[in-house]
């Protein structure tokens, strides 16, 4: 259009150009911004395993400033815990692109003043310490290289999406690296770009010799990085059953909303998961994927993190976005982000015929025993949790059971008894998978949700009232009521207050289930269709796969202890810092 010589074509051009300003101007963003793309900060991340450092090059426009501000976050999203990744940062300079050196103030703790002196970009320079092993922190080893956006990258403070690079340079000994950031293709190796910091903050990196799986479900491209000591850990038959898991999500919501995942599986010391949008870093251990349970135990770990890609990293509370990487964000809803996601990955991981109905039915034995047993149930309400999580724990974990209540693991009974509500509310034609698809077609993006939000999308689905549902399940201390979901599936707890504690709050099968109650299982382990779609529930799984659901009235003696997701055996910690969510499982975060 800007080749068009006509008057009323160059009249319409200056229409347009005002129109354009008037509404940048609206929506509060520089001009420019909508005129062309702003000037991205470029890094160059050299890798210095000898010293277990990064060293830092950022070349950043200054916009012709006097005097340009930067700062590092103080959290990372998903991890709720106020963190002091500046206090690893060391000699932190600035000079002009032809070398002046300039004036670098630090206001703050994570904060630096650099004056420009008119240049129109500075080249900030830093080291980074790297020898921590949590999944919000850095790691750099010879064999090793685990690299997360808020400990390394100093950025602008301004309220723009800005473009940002990263050059990686890595020794030979760290012959590859995998990260869900979009390589730039300039013939160069490990050179990515990001649209704005959100996306270079999500997508960590990771170094080193790499075992890299990759599959496809619904057109999208998803890679098992394994990384780290692998042990004997079979990758392949891993990369498998994350596409059933992978497939069953896509079930449920119809849709995959990414073209390209990364699962970066770094088998370490420590624990811990963290959620991107594109992405998870995980931290594996070999060893003890070989056991049958402790494998059961990894894939519905890895399924809690993917779960995340939907419910936190998209449909999220509206609290949580856009991040303000300096002062931490309050919600009451984690409980959904968590506890949903706790009990979706136990649902994916058996729809997916990974796990049997003993097992799913052991998985959320677990909880629903963790649960009753702390007394802080009756201390804190599920909503306190969320709210309070920045003060009181490790980003949820290591909760005092006494005087507090674990939002991942109430809120996972909580899922599970809310579901049951729903199903027995509609008469069995709708469950919290139309919920979750309702909520995510609602609010997934850029508006989240309150939790009147939320709970109108219950009750939307539900057709009835859920306020004194909600009010006593989320908003208050009493106890949870689990009769309705006993009977609407038939089961019964073993025990509630046996010498063997094993049977205590055991989930286990009537003898006398009803057939309607058998269907009840079987619907909920089996993946639904989304409404509008071909599928039906019994189409959903090919006739010549085992059918996860099958059981028999009278196995309940048959099904002997089911397997505990308990969480992995951890060794000491090296690390104060180190994510080890073990409120459930170590894992989850
Ligand atoms: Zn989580």
């Amino acid at each position: 259009m800007r080749h068009h010589a006509r008057s009323d074509s160059r009249a319409f051009s200056r229409r347009l150009v005002l129109a354009t300003l008037a509404i940048a101007w609206l929506v509060g963003s520089a001009p420019a911004q909508l005129a062309r793309p702003l000037d991205p900060i470029l890094y160059t991340v050299r890798v210095i395993p000898e010293s277990q450092t990064a060293e830092v090059r950022a070349t950043i426009p200054t916009g012709k400033r006097a005097s340009i501000d930067l700062m590092m976050p103080v959290w990372s999203p998903g991890f709720y815990r106020v963190e002091d990744y500046a206090s690893r940062v060391r000699d932190l300079t600035a000079r002009t692109p032809d070398g002046k050196s300039l004036v670098v103030e630090q206001p703050r703790k994570n904060r630096w003043l650099v004056r420009t002196a008119g240049a129109a970009t500075v080249v900030v320079t830093y080291q980074v310490a790297c020898a921590q092993r949590s999944v919000t922190t850095n790691w750099v080893s010879p064999q090793l290289v685990v690299l997360n956006g808020a400990p390394t990258f100093v950025t602008l403070v301004e309220q723009v999406r800005r473009p940002h690079e990263v050059r990686l340079e890595l020794p030979a000994t760290l012959p590859r690296a995998m990260t869900a950031l979009d390589a730039v293709a300039d013939g160069t190796a490990n050179h990515y770009r990001a649209d704005d910091y959100d996306t270079l903050v999500d997508s960590p990196i990771v170094a080193g010799d790499l075992d890299v799986q990759q599959f496809d479900v619904a057109g999208a491209r998803h890679y098992l990085v394994n990384a780290g000591d692998r042990g004997q850990f079979n990758g392949t038959q891993a990369a498998g059953d994350l596409q059933k898991i992978v497939s069953q999500a896509r079930a449920l919501f119809g849709s995959l909303p990414y073209k390209r995942y990364v699962f970066l599986n770094v088998f370490r010391q420590g624990g811990g998961g963290l959620e991107h949008k594109n992405s998870t870093l995980l931290t594996a251990s070999a060893a003890r994927a070989t056991t049958p349970a402790g494998y059961r135990s990894s894939l519905s770990f890895v399924a809690h993190e993917y779960f995340h890609a939907f419910n936190v990293k998209r449909l999220r509370p509206v609290e949580l976005g856009p991040f303000d990487y300096e002062n931490e964000p309050h919600t009451k809803s984690l409980w959904i982000s968590e506890g949903f996601t706790s009990y979706y990955a136990a649902l994916l991981v058996a729809r997916a015929g990974l796990d049997s109905t003993s097992d799913f039915l052991g998985a959320m034995s677990s909880p629903i025993r963790q649960l009753q047993q702390a007394p802080g149930r009756l201390v804190q309400t599920l909503e306190q949790s969320s709210w309070d999580v920045w003060s009181n724990s490790m980003s949820g974990i290591n909760t005092d059971p006494k005087t507090s209540v674990s939002y991942y693991v109430k809120g996972e009974v909580v899922g599970f008894l809310l579901d049951a509500h729903i199903r027995r509310a509609t008469g069995g034609s709708k469950s919290l998978d139309d919920v979750m698809r309702l909520a995510y077609k609602r609010y997934a993006g850029e508006r989240g949700f309150t939790p009147e939000q939320f709970r109108k999308t219950a009750e939307d689905v539900a057709r009835v009232s859920l306020a004194e549902w909600f009010r006593r399940a989320v908003s208050s201390t009493e106890e949870l009521d689990y009769d309705e979901a006993l009977e609407w599936y038939g089961l019964r707890f073993a025990s509630r207050d046996s010498q063997d504690a094993s049977q205590n709050w055991k989930l286990e099968p009537r003898p006398d289930a009803t057939d309607a109650q058998l269907a009840h299982v079987r619907a909920l382990l089996t993946a639904a269709p989304p409404a509008g779609s071909a599928g039906s529930r019994s189409a959903a799984r090919r006739p010549t796969e085992p059918d996860p659901t099958a059981w028999h009235p009278n196995a309940a003696a048959a099904l002997g202890t089911p397997p505990m997701r308990n969480c992995p055996v951890l060794p000491p910690r090296t690390s104060p810092r180190s994510a080890d969510p073990a409120s459930r499982c170590p894992a989850h975060v």
